[in-house]
Protein backbone atom coordinates (compact mmCIF):
# COMPACT_ATOMS: atom_id res chain seq x y z
CA UNK A 1 0.00 0.00 0.00
CA UNK A 2 1.31 3.31 -0.85
CA UNK A 3 0.88 6.29 1.74
CA UNK A 4 -1.68 7.38 -0.07
CA UNK A 5 -3.72 4.31 -0.26
CA UNK A 6 -3.16 4.22 3.52
CA UNK A 7 -4.69 7.04 4.03
CA UNK A 8 -7.69 6.52 1.93
CA UNK A 9 -8.65 3.67 3.20
CA UNK A 10 -8.31 5.10 6.90
CA UNK A 11 -10.96 7.98 5.38
CA UNK A 12 -12.94 5.08 4.92
CA UNK A 13 -13.09 3.16 7.54
CA UNK A 14 -13.90 6.81 9.71
CA UNK A 15 -16.75 7.17 6.63
CA UNK A 16 -18.32 3.67 7.32
CA UNK A 17 -17.96 3.94 10.95
CA UNK A 18 -18.10 7.03 12.56
CA UNK A 19 -20.84 8.23 10.56
CA UNK A 20 -23.26 5.70 10.70
CA UNK A 21 -23.20 5.45 14.70
CA UNK A 22 -25.93 8.05 14.73
CA UNK A 23 -28.60 5.16 14.51
CA UNK A 24 -31.00 4.84 17.09
CA UNK A 25 -33.16 1.87 17.53
CA UNK A 26 -36.93 1.69 16.46
CA UNK A 27 -38.21 -1.24 17.79
CA UNK A 28 -41.52 -2.90 16.71
CA UNK A 29 -43.91 -0.50 15.35
CA UNK A 30 -47.16 0.34 13.41
CA UNK A 31 -49.14 3.00 11.47
CA UNK A 32 -52.29 2.29 14.27
CA UNK A 33 -50.36 1.94 17.06
CA UNK A 34 -48.72 4.58 16.61
CA UNK A 35 -51.83 6.75 16.16
CA UNK A 36 -53.53 4.98 18.56
CA UNK A 37 -51.11 5.81 21.46
CA UNK A 38 -51.11 9.40 20.73
CA UNK A 39 -55.20 8.66 21.51
CA UNK A 40 -54.75 7.63 24.31
CA UNK A 41 -52.38 10.56 25.69
CA UNK A 42 -54.53 13.45 24.06
CA UNK A 43 -58.05 12.20 23.44
CA UNK A 44 -59.40 15.98 23.32
CA UNK A 45 -56.96 17.69 21.73
CA UNK A 46 -57.14 18.88 17.79
CA UNK A 47 -56.54 16.00 15.32
CA UNK A 48 -57.19 17.17 11.92
CA UNK A 49 -58.21 21.08 10.85
CA UNK A 50 -59.95 21.29 7.30
CA UNK A 51 -63.17 21.11 5.53
CA UNK A 52 -64.10 24.15 7.93
CA UNK A 53 -63.86 21.69 10.92
CA UNK A 54 -61.69 20.54 13.69
CA UNK A 55 -61.43 16.91 14.65
CA UNK A 56 -60.10 15.54 18.03
CA UNK A 57 -58.52 12.87 17.94
CA UNK A 58 -60.70 10.65 19.55
CA UNK A 59 -63.18 11.56 17.20
CA UNK A 60 -60.92 10.56 13.94
CA UNK A 61 -59.86 7.64 16.16
CA UNK A 62 -63.62 6.58 16.04
CA UNK A 63 -64.07 7.30 12.77
CA UNK A 64 -61.19 5.49 11.39
CA UNK A 65 -62.38 2.52 13.58
CA UNK A 66 -65.86 2.25 12.16
CA UNK A 67 -64.38 2.50 8.53
CA UNK A 68 -62.09 0.02 9.64
CA UNK A 69 -64.90 -2.24 11.09
CA UNK A 70 -66.62 -1.76 7.64
CA UNK A 71 -63.57 -2.72 5.29
CA UNK A 72 -62.95 -6.49 7.55
CA UNK A 73 -66.39 -7.13 6.71
CA UNK A 74 -65.58 -6.91 2.90
CA UNK A 75 -62.72 -8.96 3.46
CA UNK A 76 -59.43 -6.70 4.18
CA UNK A 77 -57.13 -8.15 6.08
CA UNK A 78 -53.05 -8.64 6.97
CA UNK A 79 -51.56 -7.40 3.67
CA UNK A 80 -54.50 -6.70 1.44
CA UNK A 81 -53.88 -3.49 -0.48
CA UNK A 82 -57.01 -1.36 -0.47
CA UNK A 83 -57.08 2.04 -2.94
CA UNK A 84 -57.92 5.52 -1.53
CA UNK A 85 -59.19 7.14 -3.99
CA UNK A 86 -60.70 10.81 -1.90
CA UNK A 87 -60.68 14.08 -2.28
CA UNK A 88 -58.07 15.48 -0.04
CA UNK A 89 -59.69 16.41 3.74
CA UNK A 90 -60.82 14.83 6.84
CA UNK A 91 -61.99 11.55 4.96
CA UNK A 92 -59.01 11.07 3.60
CA UNK A 93 -57.53 10.83 7.15
CA UNK A 94 -59.95 9.02 8.27
CA UNK A 95 -59.36 6.33 5.60
CA UNK A 96 -55.96 6.10 5.66
CA UNK A 97 -55.97 5.41 9.25
CA UNK A 98 -58.99 2.90 8.58
CA UNK A 99 -57.08 0.60 6.01
CA UNK A 100 -54.06 0.47 8.93
CA UNK A 101 -56.67 -0.22 11.44
CA UNK A 102 -57.72 -3.45 9.13
CA UNK A 103 -54.24 -4.67 8.94
CA UNK A 104 -54.61 -3.91 5.14
CA UNK A 105 -51.75 -1.88 3.51
CA UNK A 106 -52.59 1.60 2.23
CA UNK A 107 -52.58 2.43 -2.02
CA UNK A 108 -53.56 5.90 -2.44
CA UNK A 109 -55.17 6.78 -5.65
CA UNK A 110 -55.13 10.30 -6.97
CA UNK A 111 -57.93 11.36 -7.97
CA UNK A 112 -56.45 13.61 -10.59
CA UNK A 113 -54.73 10.61 -12.63
CA UNK A 114 -55.95 9.64 -15.47
CA UNK A 115 -58.42 6.89 -15.35
CA UNK A 116 -55.78 4.06 -17.39
CA UNK A 117 -53.01 4.77 -14.72
CA UNK A 118 -55.89 4.32 -11.96
CA UNK A 119 -56.89 0.83 -13.56
CA UNK A 120 -53.20 0.08 -13.67
CA UNK A 121 -52.49 0.64 -9.99
CA UNK A 122 -55.58 -1.25 -8.61
CA UNK A 123 -54.92 -4.40 -11.01
CA UNK A 124 -50.85 -4.64 -10.68
CA UNK A 125 -51.19 -4.06 -7.24
CA UNK A 126 -54.17 -6.47 -6.51
CA UNK A 127 -56.31 -3.69 -4.66
CA UNK A 128 -59.01 -5.96 -3.12
CA UNK A 129 -61.38 -2.59 -2.82
CA UNK A 130 -61.07 0.78 -3.12
CA UNK A 131 -62.12 3.35 -0.39
CA UNK A 132 -63.69 6.33 -3.07
CA UNK A 133 -66.49 8.99 -2.89
CA UNK A 134 -69.74 10.01 -5.49
CA UNK A 135 -67.42 13.11 -6.88
CA UNK A 136 -64.04 10.28 -7.39
CA UNK A 137 -66.00 7.51 -8.42
CA UNK A 138 -65.50 8.25 -12.39
CA UNK A 139 -61.93 7.28 -11.93
CA UNK A 140 -62.31 4.02 -10.49
CA UNK A 141 -62.79 1.12 -13.12
CA UNK A 142 -65.83 -1.04 -13.72
CA UNK A 143 -65.23 -3.95 -12.04
CA UNK A 144 -63.41 -3.03 -9.27
CA UNK A 145 -65.00 -3.29 -5.54
CA UNK A 146 -65.47 0.29 -4.12
CA UNK A 147 -67.08 1.26 -0.69
CA UNK A 148 -68.20 4.97 -2.00
CA UNK A 149 -67.86 6.43 1.74
CA UNK A 150 -70.82 9.23 1.03
CA UNK A 151 -73.34 6.79 -0.07
CA UNK A 152 -76.45 6.87 1.99
CA UNK A 153 -76.62 3.02 2.56
CA UNK A 154 -73.17 2.87 2.93
CA UNK A 155 -72.17 5.85 4.70
CA UNK A 156 -75.03 4.86 7.54
CA UNK A 157 -73.94 1.22 7.43
CA UNK A 158 -70.33 2.30 8.65
CA UNK A 159 -72.26 4.93 10.99
CA UNK A 160 -73.84 1.83 12.54
CA UNK A 161 -70.53 0.42 13.39
CA UNK A 162 -68.92 0.32 16.70
CA UNK A 163 -66.40 3.02 17.32
CA UNK A 164 -64.07 1.09 19.88
CA UNK A 165 -60.27 -0.43 19.07
CA UNK A 166 -60.60 -3.62 16.46
CA UNK A 167 -57.37 -4.90 18.44
CA UNK A 168 -56.21 -6.36 14.28
CA UNK A 169 -52.66 -7.40 15.50
CA UNK A 170 -49.93 -5.54 12.94
CA UNK A 171 -46.04 -6.53 13.25
CA UNK A 172 -43.53 -4.19 11.83
CA UNK A 173 -42.75 -6.15 9.08
CA UNK A 174 -46.23 -6.25 7.29
CA UNK A 175 -46.74 -3.84 4.42
CA UNK A 176 -48.15 -0.32 5.58
CA UNK A 177 -48.68 1.25 1.99
CA UNK A 178 -47.85 0.97 -1.50
CA UNK A 179 -46.91 3.82 -3.75
CA UNK A 180 -46.27 3.64 -6.94
CA UNK A 181 -43.65 5.45 -9.16
CA UNK A 182 -42.53 5.04 -12.79
CA UNK A 183 -40.91 2.50 -14.15
CA UNK A 184 -37.89 2.31 -16.81
CA UNK A 185 -40.00 -0.40 -18.82
CA UNK A 186 -43.10 1.96 -19.55
CA UNK A 187 -44.96 0.98 -16.51
CA UNK A 188 -45.49 2.55 -13.39
CA UNK A 189 -43.73 0.30 -10.56
CA UNK A 190 -45.52 0.17 -6.73
CA UNK A 191 -42.85 0.40 -4.18
CA UNK A 192 -44.30 -1.89 -0.87
CA UNK A 193 -43.02 -0.26 2.52
CA UNK A 194 -43.33 -1.78 5.75
CA UNK A 195 -44.75 -0.60 8.84
CA UNK A 196 -41.37 -0.45 11.07
CA UNK A 197 -40.37 1.60 8.48
CA UNK A 198 -43.04 4.35 8.85
CA UNK A 199 -41.85 3.77 12.65
CA UNK A 200 -38.46 5.00 12.06
CA UNK A 201 -39.87 7.88 9.72
CA UNK A 202 -41.63 8.69 12.25
CA UNK A 203 -38.91 8.76 15.19
CA UNK A 204 -36.47 10.29 12.73
CA UNK A 205 -38.60 13.37 11.71
CA UNK A 206 -40.42 13.74 14.72
CA UNK A 207 -36.85 14.64 16.69
CA UNK A 208 -35.25 16.42 13.42
CA UNK A 209 -38.47 19.28 12.79
CA UNK A 210 -39.19 19.83 16.31
CA UNK A 211 -42.91 18.58 16.11
CA UNK A 212 -44.87 18.40 19.61
CA UNK A 213 -48.56 18.71 20.55
CA UNK A 214 -47.97 22.44 20.01
CA UNK A 215 -46.99 21.94 16.54
CA UNK A 216 -49.40 22.92 13.07
CA UNK A 217 -48.50 20.89 10.27
CA UNK A 218 -49.91 21.17 6.63
CA UNK A 219 -50.45 18.65 4.52
CA UNK A 220 -48.88 19.77 0.99
CA UNK A 221 -47.91 16.62 -0.62
CA UNK A 222 -50.49 15.30 -3.20
CA UNK A 223 -51.77 12.65 -2.24
CA UNK A 224 -50.12 10.07 -4.19
CA UNK A 225 -46.86 10.66 -2.86
CA UNK A 226 -44.81 8.92 0.33
CA UNK A 227 -44.58 12.96 1.30
CA UNK A 228 -48.28 13.08 2.28
CA UNK A 229 -48.21 9.86 4.59
CA UNK A 230 -45.33 11.28 6.69
CA UNK A 231 -47.41 14.45 6.84
CA UNK A 232 -49.97 13.35 8.59
CA UNK A 233 -48.35 10.42 10.32
CA UNK A 234 -45.70 12.28 11.67
CA UNK A 235 -48.57 14.94 13.02
CA UNK A 236 -50.60 12.25 13.92
CA UNK A 237 -47.90 10.12 16.61
CA UNK A 238 -47.38 13.44 18.68
CA UNK A 239 -50.49 15.10 19.26
CA UNK A 240 -50.00 18.12 16.49
CA UNK A 241 -52.96 19.13 14.72
CA UNK A 242 -52.77 18.20 10.69
CA UNK A 243 -54.14 20.95 8.68
CA UNK A 244 -55.89 19.82 5.28
CA UNK A 245 -57.30 21.72 2.63
CA UNK A 246 -58.17 21.38 -1.04
CA UNK A 247 -55.88 21.36 -3.74
CA UNK A 248 -57.16 24.58 -4.96
CA UNK A 249 -56.03 26.57 -1.53
CA UNK A 250 -52.40 24.68 -1.55
CA UNK A 251 -51.15 26.89 -5.27
CA UNK A 252 -47.93 28.82 -4.19
CA UNK A 253 -49.20 31.67 -6.09
CA UNK A 254 -53.04 31.67 -4.94
CA UNK A 255 -53.99 30.69 -1.31
CA UNK A 256 -51.08 29.15 0.12
CA UNK A 257 -49.56 31.94 1.91
CA UNK A 258 -52.99 33.27 3.21
CA UNK A 259 -53.95 29.44 4.15
CA UNK A 260 -50.34 28.76 6.26
CA UNK A 261 -51.34 32.43 8.06
CA UNK A 262 -54.92 32.00 8.77
CA UNK A 263 -54.77 28.45 9.80
CA UNK A 264 -51.40 29.26 12.03
CA UNK A 265 -49.00 26.45 10.22
CA UNK A 266 -45.87 26.39 12.09
CA UNK A 267 -44.58 23.06 10.52
CA UNK A 268 -44.52 23.07 6.51
CA UNK A 269 -42.43 20.43 4.10
CA UNK A 270 -42.32 22.45 0.38
CA UNK A 271 -40.38 21.31 -2.67
CA UNK A 272 -37.90 23.93 -3.79
CA UNK A 273 -39.25 24.69 -6.83
CA UNK A 274 -42.03 26.41 -4.75
CA UNK A 275 -40.02 27.68 -1.71
CA UNK A 276 -38.10 29.96 -5.21
CA UNK A 277 -41.78 31.59 -5.98
CA UNK A 278 -42.63 32.31 -2.22
CA UNK A 279 -41.08 35.63 -0.98
CA UNK A 280 -38.89 34.97 2.40
CA UNK A 281 -40.88 37.12 4.11
CA UNK A 282 -44.50 35.25 3.36
CA UNK A 283 -44.69 32.06 6.00
CA UNK A 284 -44.41 34.10 9.14
CA UNK A 285 -45.67 31.52 11.11
CA UNK A 286 -43.54 28.79 9.85
CA UNK A 287 -40.83 28.00 12.66
CA UNK A 288 -39.78 24.47 10.84
CA UNK A 289 -39.36 24.36 6.95
CA UNK A 290 -38.48 21.72 5.12
CA UNK A 291 -37.01 21.38 1.83
CA UNK A 292 -37.61 18.24 -0.14
CA UNK A 293 -37.65 16.09 -3.25
CA UNK A 294 -35.15 18.35 -5.52
CA UNK A 295 -32.25 19.65 -4.84
CA UNK A 296 -32.00 22.70 -2.42
CA UNK A 297 -29.98 26.03 -3.65
CA UNK A 298 -27.68 28.13 -1.39
CA UNK A 299 -29.56 31.26 -2.50
CA UNK A 300 -32.74 29.45 -1.17
CA UNK A 301 -31.41 28.74 2.82
CA UNK A 302 -30.28 32.90 2.53
CA UNK A 303 -33.89 33.53 2.19
CA UNK A 304 -35.64 30.65 4.56
CA UNK A 305 -33.26 30.05 7.07
CA UNK A 306 -32.64 33.19 8.97
CA UNK A 307 -35.08 33.16 12.30
CA UNK A 308 -36.26 29.57 11.46
CA UNK A 309 -35.00 25.77 11.33
CA UNK A 310 -34.67 25.14 7.23
CA UNK A 311 -34.03 21.20 6.96
CA UNK A 312 -32.97 19.22 3.41
CA UNK A 313 -34.46 16.28 3.68
CA UNK A 314 -33.76 13.33 1.19
CA UNK A 315 -34.91 10.07 0.18
CA UNK A 316 -36.32 8.18 -2.29
CA UNK A 317 -39.49 6.32 -1.89
CA UNK A 318 -38.00 2.81 -1.61
CA UNK A 319 -36.20 4.07 1.28
CA UNK A 320 -39.59 5.23 3.37
CA UNK A 321 -39.46 8.99 2.52
CA UNK A 322 -36.74 10.21 4.23
CA UNK A 323 -33.04 8.21 4.03
CA UNK A 324 -30.71 11.58 5.13
CA UNK A 325 -31.45 14.79 6.45
CA UNK A 326 -29.87 17.73 7.43
CA UNK A 327 -29.39 19.91 10.71
CA UNK A 328 -31.07 22.99 10.65
CA UNK A 329 -28.97 25.07 7.85
CA UNK A 330 -27.54 28.40 7.68
CA UNK A 331 -26.66 30.53 4.91
CA UNK A 332 -23.45 30.26 3.88
CA UNK A 333 -22.02 27.37 1.91
CA UNK A 334 -22.84 24.08 0.26
CA UNK A 335 -26.64 23.01 1.61
CA UNK A 336 -26.22 19.30 2.97
CA UNK A 337 -28.46 16.97 2.78
CA UNK A 338 -26.83 15.34 5.88
CA UNK A 339 -26.37 12.19 7.42
CA UNK A 340 -28.85 8.81 7.88
CA UNK A 341 -32.08 8.88 9.75
CA UNK A 342 -33.07 6.77 12.61
CA UNK A 343 -32.32 3.14 11.66
CA UNK A 344 -30.52 3.78 8.56
CA UNK A 345 -27.14 3.42 7.43
CA UNK A 346 -25.42 4.99 3.89
CA UNK A 347 -22.90 4.13 2.21
CA UNK A 348 -21.13 6.58 -0.85
CA UNK A 349 -19.50 3.52 -3.07
CA UNK A 350 -17.82 3.25 -6.16
CA UNK A 351 -18.66 0.91 -9.24
CA UNK A 352 -16.92 -1.75 -7.53
CA UNK A 353 -18.77 -1.24 -3.59
CA UNK A 354 -15.81 -0.12 -2.50
CA UNK A 355 -16.55 2.82 0.28
CA UNK A 356 -14.97 6.11 -1.84
CA UNK A 357 -12.73 8.71 0.75
CA UNK A 358 -14.00 11.97 1.52
CA UNK A 359 -14.50 14.70 -1.03
CA UNK A 360 -14.62 11.70 -3.60
CA UNK A 361 -17.95 11.15 -5.65
CA UNK A 362 -19.41 8.34 -5.56
CA UNK A 363 -23.23 6.54 -5.43
CA UNK A 364 -25.33 6.25 -2.46
CA UNK A 365 -27.06 3.08 -0.84
CA UNK A 366 -29.14 2.66 1.55
CA UNK A 367 -29.48 0.28 4.07
CA UNK A 368 -31.85 -0.33 7.57
CA UNK A 369 -35.22 -0.84 8.76
CA UNK A 370 -36.55 1.93 6.22
CA UNK A 371 -36.20 -0.21 3.23
CA UNK A 372 -39.12 -1.20 1.17
CA UNK A 373 -40.04 -5.19 0.76
CA UNK A 374 -39.02 -4.50 -3.39
CA UNK A 375 -41.45 -3.37 -5.94
CA UNK A 376 -44.94 -5.11 -6.26
CA UNK A 377 -44.21 -8.22 -8.73
CA UNK A 378 -41.31 -7.54 -10.20
CA UNK A 379 -38.68 -9.76 -8.18
CA UNK A 380 -36.13 -8.96 -11.11
CA UNK A 381 -36.18 -5.47 -10.56
CA UNK A 382 -36.07 -5.86 -6.70
CA UNK A 383 -33.30 -8.06 -7.29
CA UNK A 384 -31.19 -5.39 -8.98
CA UNK A 385 -32.13 -2.52 -7.00
CA UNK A 386 -31.77 -3.93 -3.55
CA UNK A 387 -28.81 -5.49 -3.43
CA UNK A 388 -26.61 -7.67 -1.04
CA UNK A 389 -24.89 -5.43 1.47
CA UNK A 390 -21.31 -6.09 2.28
CA UNK A 391 -21.58 -3.41 5.34
CA UNK A 392 -24.11 -4.84 7.48
CA UNK A 393 -25.45 -7.76 9.18
CA UNK A 394 -25.43 -10.87 7.58
CA UNK A 395 -28.13 -10.62 5.30
CA UNK A 396 -28.79 -7.28 5.11
CA UNK A 397 -29.87 -5.31 2.13
CA UNK A 398 -28.86 -2.13 0.66
CA UNK A 399 -30.86 0.20 -1.58
CA UNK A 400 -28.92 1.30 -4.85
CA UNK A 401 -30.27 5.26 -5.37
CA UNK A 402 -29.11 6.15 -8.43
CA UNK A 403 -27.68 9.41 -6.65
CA UNK A 404 -24.53 10.75 -6.51
CA UNK A 405 -23.14 12.59 -3.61
CA UNK A 406 -19.88 12.88 -1.44
CA UNK A 407 -18.92 13.30 2.15
CA UNK A 408 -17.74 16.24 3.76
CA UNK A 409 -14.78 16.65 6.17
CA UNK A 410 -17.80 17.24 8.66
CA UNK A 411 -19.14 13.98 7.50
CA UNK A 412 -22.15 15.74 5.90
CA UNK A 413 -23.57 14.10 2.14
CA UNK A 414 -23.71 16.54 -0.61
CA UNK A 415 -26.03 15.76 -3.27
CA UNK A 416 -24.39 16.26 -6.54
CA UNK A 417 -27.13 14.79 -9.29
CA UNK A 418 -28.17 11.13 -10.56
CA UNK A 419 -25.98 8.77 -12.05
CA UNK A 420 -28.62 7.71 -14.35
CA UNK A 421 -31.20 10.15 -16.28
CA UNK A 422 -34.27 10.04 -14.27
CA UNK A 423 -35.31 13.40 -13.65
CA UNK A 424 -38.30 14.90 -11.86
CA UNK A 425 -40.87 16.97 -13.30
CA UNK A 426 -43.27 18.82 -11.19
CA UNK A 427 -42.39 16.89 -7.78
CA UNK A 428 -43.03 13.46 -10.11
CA UNK A 429 -39.98 11.13 -11.11
CA UNK A 430 -40.21 10.42 -14.61
CA UNK A 431 -38.02 7.75 -15.70
CA UNK A 432 -37.11 9.01 -19.65
CA UNK A 433 -37.80 5.38 -20.40
CA UNK A 434 -41.20 4.84 -19.55
CA UNK A 435 -41.87 7.60 -21.82
CA UNK A 436 -39.87 6.58 -24.09
CA UNK A 437 -41.43 2.92 -24.64
CA UNK A 438 -45.10 4.98 -24.67
CA UNK A 439 -43.88 7.61 -27.31
CA UNK A 440 -41.80 5.21 -30.02
P1 LIG B 1 -39.10 10.12 -4.93
O1 LIG B 1 -38.96 8.64 -4.81
O2 LIG B 1 -40.21 10.52 -5.82
O3 LIG B 1 -39.17 10.78 -3.59
O4 LIG B 1 -37.77 10.67 -5.62
C1 LIG B 1 -36.52 10.42 -5.04
C2 LIG B 1 -35.42 11.17 -5.76
O5 LIG B 1 -35.62 12.59 -5.67
C3 LIG B 1 -34.06 10.93 -5.15
O6 LIG B 1 -33.48 9.73 -5.58
C4 LIG B 1 -33.30 12.17 -5.62
O7 LIG B 1 -32.84 12.04 -6.93
C5 LIG B 1 -34.37 13.26 -5.54
N1 LIG B 1 -34.35 13.96 -4.25
C6 LIG B 1 -35.17 13.75 -3.20
N2 LIG B 1 -34.88 14.58 -2.17
C7 LIG B 1 -33.83 15.33 -2.57
C8 LIG B 1 -33.04 16.38 -1.95
N3 LIG B 1 -33.29 16.83 -0.72
N4 LIG B 1 -32.01 16.90 -2.68
C9 LIG B 1 -31.74 16.45 -3.93
N5 LIG B 1 -32.46 15.49 -4.55
C10 LIG B 1 -33.49 14.93 -3.90
MG1 LIG C 1 -40.23 11.31 -1.98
Amino acid sequence: LSSVDVLGEVERRRVLVEWNETAAVVGEVSVSGLFEAQVARTPDAVAVVGDGVEVSYAELDARANRLARYLVGRGVGPESVVGVCLERGVGFVVALLAVSKAGGVYLPVDPGYPAERVGFVLADSGAVCVVTQASCVGVVPAGVASVVVDEGSVAGEIESLAGSALGVGVVSGQAAYVIYTSGSTGVPKGVVVSHAGVGSLVAAQVERFAVDGASRVLQFASVGFDAATAEILVALSVGAALVVAPAGELLPGGGLVELVARLGVTHVTLPPAVLGVLGGGDLPSVSTLVSAGEVLAGELVEKWAPGRRLVNAYGPTETTVCATMSGPLVAGGVPVIGGPVVNARVFVLDGSLRPVPVGVVGELYVAGVGLARGYVGRAGLTAERFVASPYTGAGERMYRTGDRVRWTAEGELVYLGRADDQVKVRGFRIEPGEVRSVVV
